[in-house]
């Protein structure tokens, strides 16, 4: 049974089971269903509500075979002596709108070439959400910079544009907005905020491959944007990543950079190596699967969209249970995740964790996401190494460290309940699982503490 609508039979079974009484007071939506949710928990030995798998990711398309291969045979595997990364950045700079895409091996390096090209180093200040994958810490923390936390906005799980400009000091050159778990940040005020302050803004799209803030796509919106490609995104290669642009001399420098500081288009010659680079450069067997996979992004994405509002639909009024929310000026949202908050006081005290084992019993896989990192050891580590005892003053850092607390960030980290991007692929009915076990686990909670 689907369960979405209460049909007239169940209506009336509903009515002799008492579950009307409860229905009458708004606390069980009315399309649960009463026989699947009032059911024995299977954490408590009762049957699963749901046996099969999820859609499980990455996918792949035998269409990729033919290219994979003819790049092989072909020994040409190093876009030097290739074409098809620079046919995969053209089509990939096509798709979210853009005029200049550069290829790296990897999220974390097009995130570095980034800060290079825009001057982002040593000594600098750059602000950054907490909630985010480490991969924002570990750069801005790579590159010698301080990495400054504003707090977390609970609702949307993004940086808090209220709690940027009181971040702001004499150092500060840069914000990495980061659209965490696919689902855009506040561009309009962050935007605002750096331009008054008159700041680099370089977005962190690592999730938010097709997100839309006021119809333009994520990456695009700052001076320059940075993509991952890795095998669990929604455009898997394995590893990949990509910096993305509209000034074309200083997507010049990113391509420049990322090929051992060889000349390129306005970065020229005057002898040998005019400037400083490195080697990030993707592979054309990587290219090639990343061509495959890019015909299907946009779909997927429609699809990602239609199951999460369905979703929302079906769970929001279970007590307890928060969904996210999109700012205003969102169009389109990534889903990299399906975030929600979970309260326990409405669940009869049943902690998060055992509510998500309860959940996983039910055949629904899920997370609590991401921990108060910063807490972790890696920033204690960074403050203490050679580098930022060189680029920032004792004082500094002792206001730097009394300052390390983000009441609503780890308030956040304490309430939220993740399901991954795969399980928003599937069927209308794979989402009336998700919801129907929720809402058993809620009906349930008296018997779970
Ligand atoms: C994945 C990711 C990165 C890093 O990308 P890699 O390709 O794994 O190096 C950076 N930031 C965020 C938010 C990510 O999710």
């Amino acid at each position: 049974m689907k369960g979405k609508h209460l049909t007239r039979r169940r209506f009336l079974t509903a009515t002799s089971t008492g579950v009307m009484a409860a229905m009458a007071l708004g606390r069980i939506p009315t399309y649960a269903n009463a026989s699947r949710t009032a059911s024995k928990p299977a954490i408590l030995g009762g049957q699963a509500l749901r046996k099969k798998p999820f859609p499980g990711w990455p996918n792949w398309y035998e269409d990729a075979e033919e290219p994979i291969l003819s790049i092989l045979r072909s020994g040409n595997w190093y876009r030097g002596q290739g074409h098809v990364v620079t046919e995969f950045e053209k089509a990939y700079a096509e798709l979210i709108g853009v005029k200049r895409c550069v290829c790296t091996m990897n999220g974390t390096n097009a995130l570095l070439s980034a800060m290079h090209v825009l001057d982002v180093g040593v000594g600098d200040e750059v602000i950054i959400s907490p909630y985010t994958f480490i991969a924002t810490y570990n750069v801005v923390i790579n590159s010698a910079a301080l990495p400054v936390f504003a707090d977390t906005d609970p609702e949307t799980f993004q940086i808090n544009p209220d709690k940027i400009e009181e971040r702001i000091t004499k150092r500060t050159r840069a914000i990495i907005p980061v659209h965490i778990l696919g689902l855009p940040a506040n561009m309009d005020r962050i935007l605002e905020i750096a331009k008054k302050h008159n700041l680099i803004v370089i977005e962190d799209a690592c999730q938010a491959w097709l997100a839309e803030w006021k119809g333009k796509k994520c990456g695009t919106l700052g001076d320059l944007g940075c993509f991952s490609f890795q095998n669990s995104k929604h455009l898997p290669i394995g590893e990949g990543g990509a910096v993305v642009g509209n000034d074309e001399e200083l997507m010049d420098r990113v391509y420049s950079y990322h090929n051992c500081g060889r000349p390129f288009g306005s970065v020229k010659r005057t002898s040998g190596y005019p400037v400083i680079g490195t080697n990030r450069r993707m592979t054309e067997y990587q290219a090639a699967i990343g061509l495959s996979q890019i015909k299907h992004l946009e779909a997927d994405t429609k699809k990602r969209n239609e199951n999460a509002k369905y979703l929302t639909s079906r769970i929001k009024d279970i007590p307890g249970i928060l969904p996210h929310k999109l700012y205003d000026g969102v169009t389109q949202a990534a889903y990299h995740l399906y975030p929600f908050r979970y309260k326990k006081e409405q669940f009869n005290n049943m902690s998060r964790d055992r509510f998500l084992s309860a959940l996983r019993a039910e055949g629904v896989p899920c997370s609590g996401g991401y921990g108060p990192q910063y807490n972790d050891g890696l920033i204690e580590a960074a403050l203490n190494s050679k580098n930022f005892k060189r680029s920032f003053s004792k004082a500094r850092l002792k206001k730097y460290r009394e300052e390390l607390h983000y009441p609503d960030n780890d308030q956040l980290c304490k309430e939220a309940v993740w399901f991954s991007q795969s399980m928003l692929l599937g069927s209308k009915a794979d989402i009336d699982d998700i919801a129907d076990a929720i809402q058993k686990i809620y009906e349930n909670r008296d018997k779970l503490v």
